[in-house]
């Protein structure tokens, strides 16, 4: 099945779909072969970033004085929508897309910060995450309680944070914390430190779906962090939030997309071979209305993601349109997964299948970057 045939016009550029076809090929050789070796296994993840970093795959919004690609930051939805299509996507987790965080510095940091981490982020050699979520403060991310306290030229770092992707291995640490704990929002800044600093320890989690997902709780104690790596200023971690939460919902809706498209070319595969009672599974009237169903939901989920990028670039994508977005996505990228499931009967509760690793992956698109539960949150306060 010819699954990037789309009734819906491409609202990337030439240089985005040039992006595309090497992000793909990249995929092709270097991801879906050899996903089944990243699980359990960091060295195996260290050298696939520095190959992506080769194949000019990451850092694409560091602009051109700092040796970037300059590229737009609608290169980060593009990856994410490929891995969504890709098999091994079905193991890594977000790990290669975390670059969205990557224009957090370029916002926020300081000309020699950039100058000291873009090399790095470009080849590879620098991993990132970003670490916002605490025990107490899930949805309500004001709550968090990691204090910042101003000594000199430094800031004593204390507290924890848990449920962050690719923390274990990442080089470089992203995180909110309370400068002036008196307020909620206002008190709360963002800073990035070398994840090597004394008094940062992590601790690995175990996830239930992609089986290779690294995510990690980081523990913050009196960590001396320069005060040269706030970013923004103090009181305005939310401002760098509110900069990258558009984007971030379009990746979310855009992984969830692929997935959606790549679960419905498994499950067309698989029944066009498989038979029973004398007659291949698809010759069933309900499989075909069924694929009907969710073909369509596809093309209708395409349709409105790429309406997203089109408001996106032309600076008219608002936060209720990316939770609109990442809301009926992701809902309808479950959906299809889960039919998709059904249709290979018992053999798509078989661990090793593709198609039963990405039900349990994608299963948290519905949960991260704001539940679909906040999501209708923040639409219903537009209303
Ligand atoms: C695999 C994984 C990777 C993650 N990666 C990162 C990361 O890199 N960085 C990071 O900072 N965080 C990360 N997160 C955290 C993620 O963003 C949070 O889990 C998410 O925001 C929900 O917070 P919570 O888990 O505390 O749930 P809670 O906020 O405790 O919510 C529990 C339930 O209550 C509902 N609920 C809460 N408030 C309301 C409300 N006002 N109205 C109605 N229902 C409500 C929720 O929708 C949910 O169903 C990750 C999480 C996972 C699972």
């Amino acid at each position: 099945m010819p699954m990037n045939e789309s009734h819906s016009t491409s609202p990337f550029t030439e240089e985005e779909e040039m992006y595309r076809r090497t992000v793909r090929a990249f995929f092709d050789r270097e991801l879906d072969p050899h996903a089944e070796k990243f699980v359990g296994d960091l060295d195996y993840d260290r050298a696939f970033w520095r190959k992506a970093g080769a194949a000019g795959l990451l850092g694409a919004a560091i602009p051109e004085e700092y040796g970037g690609p300059g590229a737009s930051g609608l290169c980060s939805v593009v990856l994410q929508h490929e891995l969504g299509r890709s098999t091994g996507g079905t193991t890594v987790g977000t790990s290669i897309g975390n670059d969205i965080v990557t224009s957090l510095l370029v916002k926020g940091g300081s000309e020699s910060l950039v100058r000291r981490w873009a090399p790095g982020i470009l080849s590879g050699d620098i991993r990132q995450c970003f670490a916002v979520t605490e025990a107490e403060a899930g949805s309500d991310i004001t709550a968090l309680r990691t204090s910042a306290v101003r000594e000199g030229d430094h800031y004593v770092v204390n507290g924890s944070k848990i449920f962050s992707s690719n923390a274990n291995k990442a080089e470089l640490i992203y995180f909110v914390a309370k400068t002036d704990p008196s307020k909620r929002g206002r008190g709360c800044s963002m800073f990035v430190v070398e994840a090597d600093t004394p008094g940062i320890s992590r601790r690995g989690m175990e996830t239930m779906g992609y089986d290779a997902y690294d995510v990690a709780e980081i523990h913050f104690d009196n960590v001396r962090v320069p005060a040269e790596n706030l970013l923004l200023g103090e009181g305005r971690a939310f401002e760098l939030i509110f900069y990258i939460f558009g984007l971030e919902r379009l990746e979310v809706a855009a992984r969830a997309l692929g997935e959606a498209e790549l679960a419905f070319r498994l499950a067309l595969d698989y029944v066009k071979e498989r038979k029973q009672f004398g007659q291949r599974i698809f010759d069933f009237q309900n499989t075909q209305f069924k694929l009907a169903e969710m073909k369509t939901d596809i093309e209708v989920g395409l349709a409105f993601f790429h309406d997203g990028v089109r408001k996106y670039r032309s600076g008219n994508f608002n936060l209720t349109d990316g939770s609109m977005l990442k809301l009926w996505i992701t809902e309808m990228s479950s959906r299809v997964v889960d039919a998709s499931l059904q249709m290979f009967g018992g053999a798509g509760f078989m661990r090793e299948m593709t198609i039963s690793r990405l039900y349990r992956g994608n299963r948290l698109h519905r949960l991260y970057g704001g539940t679909s539960e906040l999501q209708k949150v923040s639409i219903a306060k537009s209303l």
